[in-house]
């Protein structure tokens, strides 16, 4: 009887450990971050799961939101409005590319493993 107690201890360690090996090393999901560089230097990172409304730059202006673990452009002042019709992101290594302001927002893993391969 104290055996088989044993064995159930020992089986839902085993399932929490699982479950916390999954929850860190999920892509996109909890930890997850959003870079801003402009002309190719980082100007802020934003956590994706809180909710954020940044303003990037002020004569050449675009509106970050992020929400509910999603981040789009809102709104800009660039020719092209290509960043505001990208609309959401969510998932790790997707971005959203404005070129009249050489702005890159781009989703990264917790792990930031991506980025240093792509270095
Ligand atoms: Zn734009």
């Amino acid at each position: 009887m104290k055996q088989h107690r044993n064995d159930l201890l020992l089986a839902a360690a085993v399932l929490l450990l699982a479950a916390a090996v999954w929850f860190f090393s999920r892509p996109g999901g909890s930890g997850a971050w959003v870079v801003v560089t402009v002309d190719g230097q980082e100007t802020g990172r934003y956590a994706l799961d809180q909710d954020w409304t940044v303003t990037i730059g002020e004569a050449d202006y675009n509106v970050l939101e992020i929400s509910g673990g999603q981040a789009a452009v809102v709104e800009a002042n660039c020719g092209d409005h290509t960043c505001v019709r990208t609309g959401w992101i969510s998932q790790e290594g997707e971005t959203i590319v404005c070129l009249p302001h050489r702005l890159v927002i781009r989703i990264q893993g917790a792990s930031g493993e991506l980025d240093v391969v792509a270095r």
